[in-house]
């Protein structure tokens, strides 16, 4: 039985002050985390310390990711965070390959494979995130769609073991949009994945490798979601930004 994962994913919400004060709430309202689940919240970079701190989630069982990667190990890339630095914070967790990256900042298939790649050499977990448009799902292509992002972006990628990587299947006309996928829906597309994880990595690793829905998930629904059989968790946006939603969704997990 695969280990549930609530992980959310904070965008760009919450300057340093913010971020601290939403991870205490989180604390506060998390003392105990039910026995089976893992909960992972991924502030933007320039909070990471602060929520990493004593007075954010140090000695709590709250687990730690970041937003975004860059591949190279260092240098001349302003604007960009190296695995090695992310770690040093530290963070088990980094979600790439978002919608919203490949949306707004036209990071291709490649891009996501690489940061997949430096993750996995340096000891953090990519959150790989994929998922079809609203035009693709109406054309009944989502799962064709969606097989080829996680072949493309897990090209050549080697793990040993299936808490190595994390997939999030984020259908995008359900991201932030109050609309969410049916469970059934989730369940078709996640089973999908799976199915294309036993081809690329055997058996054995694709069923330790967790699979999570996002897309307006929140307390009302995630239970339903979570009752599938290839749906191991949630990576939530809007509800992870208040400590008593995001709460009740992991006692709900
Ligand atoms: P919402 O939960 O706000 O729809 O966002 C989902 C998401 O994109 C998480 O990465």
């Amino acid at each position: 039985k695969r280990t549930r994962l609530i992980a959310g994913n904070w965008k760009m919400n919450n300057d340093l002050n913010e971020a601290k004060d939403l991870a205490q709430a989180l604390v506060a309202a998390l003392p105990e985390i039910p026995e089976g689940v893992e909960v992972c919240i991924c502030p933007p970079t320039v909070d990471l310390r602060v929520v990493s701190c004593k007075g954010g989630v140090k000695e709590s069982p709250i687990k730690l990711g970041a937003q975004n990667v860059y591949w190279e190990a260092s240098g001349a890339y302003t604007g960009e965070t190296s695995v090695a630095m992310l770690k040093s914070v530290p963070v088990e967790y980094c979600i790439i390959g978002h919608s919203e990256r490949r949306d707004y900042f036209k990071e291709t298939d490649e891009d996501e494979n690489k940061k997949a790649k430096a993750l996995i050499a340096g000891g953090i977990v990519p959150i790989f995130c994929c998922g079809e448009s609203l035009e693709t799902r109406e054309a009944g292509e989502h799962v064709a769609f969606v097989t080829a992002q996680i072949k493309a972006g897990l090209e050549g990628v080697e793990i040993s073991s299936g808490d190595q990587l994390v997939i999030a299947y984020e259908p995008i006309w359900a991201i932030g949009t109050g609309k969410t996928a049916t469970a059934d829906d989730a369940q078709e597309v996640c089973g999908a994945i799976r199915a294309t994880l036993v081809e690329i990595f055997g058996q054995e690793i694709a069923d330790g490798i967790r699979v999570l829905y996002g897309g307006s998930a929140k307390p009302e629904n995630i239970a339903g979601f979570l009752e599938k059989e290839d749906v191991d968790g949630a990576l939530v946006g809007g509800a992870s930004l208040k400590a008593d939603s995001f709460a009740a969704m992991v006692e709900k997990a």
